[in-house]
């Protein structure tokens, strides 16, 4: 009942909450360090559609092996890149990387398409958006093989022209996500706001649903809503059977979770669009 699933999302809360505290503090030296020196690496998280004669395509994820300190979470370090200033360097140097890699597996006749986030802070930035434009033009990718994922966040301050360069953006034939949808800030007023042509429901709003559920309920609707408003729509978090069975009866078109694959680096990705 509604009772028990909310005690026990509040217990999962905390779980991520304590999970998410950062156990030593990045400086904005370790992070440009980081950058001079490489240690950041991609990996290619699978979005599979559920007609599977439909092409796949991969989330680019980000990953920080710091020399000493190990691996560090990427909501740790893009939160430390964006209070810093360093996030529009960070995601072009991350974008370049991607979309080196992407033009050498269209050469190698691997085809997948990439989807990319981006930090609601750069959004306002027109430089900004005008590069990531340039760098897909330089490494020769065709718009249609790149989506950027947003999360509107309350930082998103700059609506308009946030607004406009993701505009701009759809213009030119790249694909806009709402990344998070059904967390925090990513709400129904956004879809009013962004040009987006795809949704992707957070895992929170997809994990344990099971049919006849009041949380069953407000997904189907969400789908529903989302399919009127010509929105294409993923669902992430997928870990278990049940759960993509039952994302694949409501309608859901893109799935994406352990359940399918974790995020891979490029070779285990070539090796997964080939089986
Ligand atoms: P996101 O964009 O919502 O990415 C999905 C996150 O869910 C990833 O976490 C992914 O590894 C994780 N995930 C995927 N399937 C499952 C599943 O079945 N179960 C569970 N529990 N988790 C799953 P990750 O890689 O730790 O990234 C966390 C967040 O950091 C991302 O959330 C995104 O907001 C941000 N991020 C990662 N890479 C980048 C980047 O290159 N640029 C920017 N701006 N943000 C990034
Ligand atoms: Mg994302
Ligand atoms: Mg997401
Ligand atoms: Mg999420």
């Amino acid at each position: 009942d509604l009772l028990t699933l909310c005690l026990k999302k509040a217990q999962h809360q905390q779980v991520t909450k304590q999970d998410s505290r950062p156990v030593f503090n990045i400086s904005s030296e370790m992070l440009r360090r980081a950058m001079e020196t490489d240690q950041f690496t991609l990996v290619y998280q699978p979005i599979v559609p559920a007609d599977k004669s439909m092409p796949v395509a991969a989330e680019v994820l980000a990953r920080w092996t710091h020399p000493e300190l190990g691996p560090v979470s990427p909501d740790q370090f893009i939160e430390a890149a964006e209070r810093f200033h360093l996030i529009e360097p960070l995601s072009l140097m991350l974008l370049q990387q991607a979309l080196s890699q992407l033009k050498l597996w269209n050469r190698q006749r691997v085809f997948v398409n990439l989807s990319f986030n981006l930090s609601a802070l750069s959004l306002p930035d027109t430089l900004f958006m005008n590069r990531i434009m340039q760098i897909a033009q330089e490494q020769e990718i065709s718009a249609d093989q790149l989506m950027f994922e947003v999360t509107e966040s309350a930082d998103f301050t700059d609506l308009a022209s946030s607004i406009a360069n993701l505009a701009s953006l759809r213009l030119r034939g790249f694909s806009i996500a709402i990344d998070d949808y059904g967390t925090g800030y990513a709400n129904t007023q956004q879809l009013l706001r962004v040009p987006a042509n795809r949704l992707k429901l957070d895992r929170s709003m997809v994990s344990n649903v099971t049919e006849g559920s009041q949380q069953f309920v407000i997904l189907a609707n969400t789908i529903q809503m989302a399919k009127q408003l010509g929105l294409s729509v993923v669902a992430e978090g997928i870990e278990t059977q049940a759960e993509a069975n039952a994302l694949t009866a409501l309608g859901v078109e893109y799935q994406q979770g352990y359940y399918h694959s974790r995020p891979l680096d490029a070779e285990a990705l070539i090796q997964y669009l080939q089986q």
